[in-house]
């Protein structure tokens, strides 16, 4: 029987994972790196070892309604995008409201976990932390792991030749804070993803001249959408996805570089992305395009060579005089207590979780890494529906029952060859790697738990709900209405969610 549990950081996605211990009468501990909670949405000056760094602007790209705990909306008078400070306010009021702290303990690093001796057995984990200099062994019966992927950065130098000889200064932009130190200065960021175009535009107010460097280009959406309503409430329903899934690719690809356009024409800024049908995730950002159109931020192609002082294009173009270069070139995956961290990471280095959250090749299901799923939705219902799955499979109370059948059957050691295959090619299917559609995989983890709602009943009891929830957006309290964890606000908070959203 699983009871203790250990969760491995207290960020958005540790909170979550600590709640839903506590719901299902387990005893969760929580080790937290560093002071207090919040992981990256808690800014300090400096970056801190092992965790998150964000700069004094950063913004959520996701809404209020579509971003919060399912059964904890934000308040009223929060503005529908929130800037950092907010969001770490409202992980301390969810903490204080669900009495989470107590089960933290802060300042405690977890350095080591692996498998007890008797793992095939127990599917016990033996987990190492250090507080103050001190080592402490605790044996726990699941782990989940919520450290974060915004934290190691990819900083690809070998990439960009003769970046040796440059004589102006470069960082990755987890060092970036503010930016007052580049003004007057030339700027070239590299990156066209979230942090790239916001540091552009938020530099190109002082520095004489930004370029932004993109390999392949993206797609730049508005927050603010059709009416001025919020994007993610408009575009992330059940009714597009379902869409999304039975229209022919050509006619779905078509529809999505429509929308994708929508804003403003990427093709006429050079932003148009090389894979223009790829679901990959877009970037938001308001200002971007006017700051190009004002000259502000030059768009530039791939840089081919570094020289003293100045860049290289691949296009033939040469920079000169550039004063500073920010990698805005994202992160990478690393779980550095893992033992043998090819229990997370597969030998490609590449993260392969069945259903996004079970490393797959374990003997017994006792661990669940939470909020690594990338999609076009919000971490934070992500992570509460992932941990509220991940208990179920703990406790061996998964409705999925078909799926954890070959689950076992292919970690059975006594079972044949080409059973295993077999077994294999079906879990396959399931294997979800970091990117998927948020309302497929969100209706996924819920069935398998008994917390998806029944539209068809929903339309014959309540038509007015289930019209919302078929056609409106997608929001958490969704998955709060039925099932273990049911949330009584949940009705009302779906049916007043466009109210709070005008407020
Ligand atoms: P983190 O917030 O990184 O927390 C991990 C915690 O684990 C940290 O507190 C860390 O100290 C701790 N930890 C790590 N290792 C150890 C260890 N060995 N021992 C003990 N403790 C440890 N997502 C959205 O949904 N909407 C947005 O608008 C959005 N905007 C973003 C903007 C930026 C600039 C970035 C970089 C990301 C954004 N994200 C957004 C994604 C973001 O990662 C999530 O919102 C969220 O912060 C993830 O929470 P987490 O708890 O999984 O990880």
């Amino acid at each position: 029987m699983v009871r203790r549990v250990a969760v491995v950081g207290a960020g958005a996605s540790g909170l979550a994972a600590i709640k839903c211990c506590l719901d299902e009468g387990l005893e969760p501990t929580c080790f937290e790196r560093s002071e207090d909670i919040g992981g990256l949405w808690r800014y300090t000056d400096q970056a801190e070892e092992g965790r998150a760094s964000i700069y004094r602007t950063v913004f959520t790209n996701s809404c209020k309604e579509m971003m919060c705990y399912s059964d904890f909306p934000f308040p009223d008078d929060h503005p529908n995008y929130m800037h950092n400070t907010k969001l770490q306010h409202y992980l301390c009021k969810y903490a204080e409201r669900f009495d989470l702290l107590r089960h933290v303990r802060f300042k405690t690093l977890v350095t080591k976990i692996k498998k007890r001796p008797d793992f095939s057995v127990t599917g016990q984990w033996e987990v190492v932390s250090q507080r103050d200099g001190k080592e402490e062994t605790a044996i726990f019966d699941a782990v989940m792991v919520c450290s974060g992927h915004h934290v190691y950065p990819n900083l690809p130098l070998t990439d960009f030749p003769g970046i040796q000889k440059f004589k102006g200064c470069y960082f990755h932009s987890r060092e970036y804070k503010e930016p007052e130190e580049f003004r007057g200065k030339k700027v070239l960021v590299i990156g066209l993803g979230n942090s790239g175009s916001d540091i552009a535009v938020e530099l190109s107010a002082v520095a004489s001249q930004v370029y932004l460097s993109s390999r392949s280009g993206s797609w730049v959406m508005s927050r603010v959408w059709d009416n001025g309503y919020p994007w993610d409430m408009l575009v992330v329903t059940r009714f597009r996805s379902w869409l999304e899934n039975i229209l022919p690719q050509a006619l779905s690809d078509w529809l999505y570089v429509r929308g994708m356009n929508r804003f403003f024409k990427h093709e006429n800024f050079g932003l148009m992305p090389l894979n223009r049908t790829s679901r990959k995730e877009p970037v938001f950002n308001d200002d971007l395009p006017s700051r190009i159109a004002c000259g502000m931020v030059v768009i530039k192609p791939n840089v081919k060579e570094f020289r003293e002082t100045s860049v290289l294009f691949q296009d033939g173009t040469v920079q000169d005089d550039v004063d500073v270069v920010i990698f805005a070139t994202g992160y990478g995956y690393s779980y550095p207590f893992m033992e043998d961290d090819s229990i997370i990471k597969s030998r490609d280095n590449q993260v392969t979780l069945y259903k996004g959250i079970l490393p797959p090749q374990l003997e017994k299901p006792t661990m669940a890494v939470i909020g690594l799923v990338l999609s076009l939705g919000p971490i934070i219902p992500t992570a509460d529906l992932q941990s509220r799955w991940a208990v179920k499979v703990f406790q061996g109370r998964w409705m999925d029952m078909r799926w954890a059948k070959v689950y076992f059957l292919l970690m059975g050691s006594s079972i044949s060859q080409q059973q295993q295959a077999d077994s294999k090619q079906k879990l396959g299917q399931h294997l979800t790697t970091l990117q998927t559609d948020y309302v497929t995989y969100m209706d996924q983890l819920a069935s398998a738990i008994g917390v998806k709602p029944n539209m068809l009943k929903l339309l014959l009891t309540d038509p007015r709900l289930a019209l919302e929830i078929i056609f409106g957006p997608c929001t958490p309290y969704q998955f709060r209405l039925v099932g273990p964890g049911k949330w009584n606000g949940a009705r009302k908070a779906i049916l007043t969610q466009w109210d709070r959203t005008l407020r």
